[in-house]
């Protein structure tokens, strides 16, 4: 599946291919900083199959982490995009940017990391739902 998508201001532009590894929403307390409050959609995808078209994208890196993820935004507008997990070549790409995102995301498979989940967040009827990750299989 070939995937396009950008930031609010179109500084940067992207590409990806790949099949979706996972597709969920995530209610984690980190994920509230930066979806505005609600869950965080969005599917993890092979590294190799991704690249900017247009623009660099600013990173950040937690130091006081022992393997911390790396967050890529837009430096003007401020646009999550991504994130890049520590050992693994995949990348967690959020549904936000994509310039079609009912067709290219479809939808989240489950809910993650309940744990954190506010009062006001919603998760559809239905849906497999994990206080943490999904057991792996
Ligand atoms: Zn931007
Ligand atoms: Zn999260």
């Amino acid at each position: 599946m070939a995937l396009t998508g950008g930031c609010y201001c179109g500084a940067l532009r992207y590409e990806a291919a790949g099949d979706a590894m996972m597709k969920a929403q995530c209610h984690c307390r980190e994920c509230q900083y930066f979806s505005g409050g609600g869950a965080n959609y969005f599917m993890i995808l092979p590294e190799d199959g991704f690249t900017y078209v247009k623009g660099t994208p600013a990173q950040f890196t937690r130091s006081d982490l022992d393997k911390p993820v790396t967050r890529e935004f837009c430096p003007t507008c401020g646009t999550h995009i991504l994130t890049r997990l520590p050992d693994r070549p995949l990348l967690v790409l959020k549904a936000g940017p994509l310039d079609d995102a009912a067709a290219g995301y479809g939808g989240p498979a489950m809910a993650i990391y309940t744990v954190d989940q506010q009062p006001f967040h919603l998760i559809a009827e239905g849906l497999p739902q994990f206080e943490r990750l999904p057991p792996r299989g």
